[in-house]
């Protein structure tokens, strides 16, 4: 169904894409072995975090984040605008932002130029531009300051092109027609490697959300990837990449591994629930990944009663799992797709129940 591909210093990605979240450029209960085992080709950093932690010294001492982490795939880095601006946000200036890094206590200024030159030293593949993300419910006044702020940002960052690194561009407008329009016009003036959907999925009704995608992918030119930056629950990808999106990325799989939820093509189910004690099937039979060939459900479920660090691992692995699984089928075949998420919920912000 996708026939673009993305083409990084690692190699050849299909499309469409889901990556991991790796904040700190680590997979939360994923050690990498197991991670290039599983063939795992992508994973997003967050290019702040990493800057504090574990700094930019150790990171250019050897020679760029895949160095110092040992992951032999591609790294995507976020600018921070979207992953942290609602938590973390100190200030915001025509200048850039100020962060302050809720475990350290840290406080860093990022500017466009700034963000260059972390991401340069960083080393990812793919790097994000900074973008002015307003607030859901923003008056329109707002919107047209960061239409011209993320513009000018991005005239800077996208200029300074890195060999070997792709940089994407990110377009803001909220949730008006003639200003998404106008950001997307101003964005596709500069040269970039793939466009971001900035100022979605941040609180608005399902409804806008949709009625944007569908309103924007027509307008970007047809070879160039498409990201909705955070979005990531099965049923989402689904429906966004029927609507034209490529990339994907969110904490969805790992964070519920490690909260005690699997996900199956029965929709996910809580491992802690009282029902699996006895029950001696894999978490979905036909996986074929580690957690599924070597444990029941009902030894599972004791794993994470006993708090053993190996739960998260196994439920991590069978998550990230079903997510690959997930896009090779919709690849594949949509229909199939289809059946895999048909038990899902449709607002994924609200902790999945099973
Ligand atoms: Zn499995």
């Amino acid at each position: 169904m996708n026939d673009k591909i993305l083409k990084t210093k690692h190699g050849e990605i299909e499309l469409p894409l889901f990556m991991p979240v790796a904040t700190r450029g680590f997979i939360k209960a994923m050690p990498w072995k197991k991670v290039n085992e599983m063939n795992i080709k992508v994973v997003i950093s967050n290019s702040v975090h990493l800057s504090i932690t574990p700094g930019l010294e150790k990171i250019k001492a050897k020679g760029g984040i895949n160095g110092y982490t040992g992951f032999e795939g591609s790294y995507f880095t976020d600018s921070g605008g979207f992953q942290i601006i609602r938590e973390e946000l100190v200030d915001i200036d025509d200048e850039g932002i100020v962060f302050k890094d809720k475990k350290s206590g840290v406080q860093i200024k990022v500017t466009p130029e700034k963000s260059s030159e972390i991401q340069e030293i960083i080393n990812s593949d793919v790097a994000m531009m900074l973008d002015d993300c307003p607030p859901y419910g923003s008056p329109k006044e707002r919107y047209e300051i960061s239409i011209e702020r993320t513009y000018r940002w991005g005239k800077i960052f996208l200029q300074k092109r890195v060999p070997g690194q792709l940089r994407f561009s990110i377009f803001q407008g909220g949730y008006d027609y003639d200003l998404r329009k106008k950001s997307l016009d101003l964005m596709l003036s500069l040269p970039s490697d793939g466009i971001a959907i900035g100022g979605l999925k941040i609180g608005e009704p399902k409804e806008v959300t949709d009625k944007i995608v569908e309103y924007v992918v027509p307008l970007i030119p047809k070879d160039m990837p498409i990201y909705l930056m955070g979005v990531g629950d099965p049923l989402s990808i689904y429906e966004y990449s029927l609507k034209g999106i490529d990339i994907f990325d969110s904490t969805y799989p790992t964070r519920n591994a490690r909260h005690g939820y699997a996900l199956t093509s029965k929709g996910p189910i809580n491992l802690k629930a009282s029902k699996y004690s006895m029950d001696f099937n894999p978490i979905e039979s036909g996986c074929e990944c580690e957690a599924c060939r070597y444990y029941h459900r009902s030894g599972l479920r004791e794993l994470l009663k006993s708090e053993d660090p190996q739960f998260q691992y196994l439920v991590t692995v069978h998550n990230i799992t079903f997510m690959q699984k997930l896009m090779k089928t919709l690849r594949e075949n949509v229909d199939m797709a289809k059946d895999m998420v048909k038990h899902y919920v449709k607002d994924p912000n609200t902790q999945i129940q099973g």
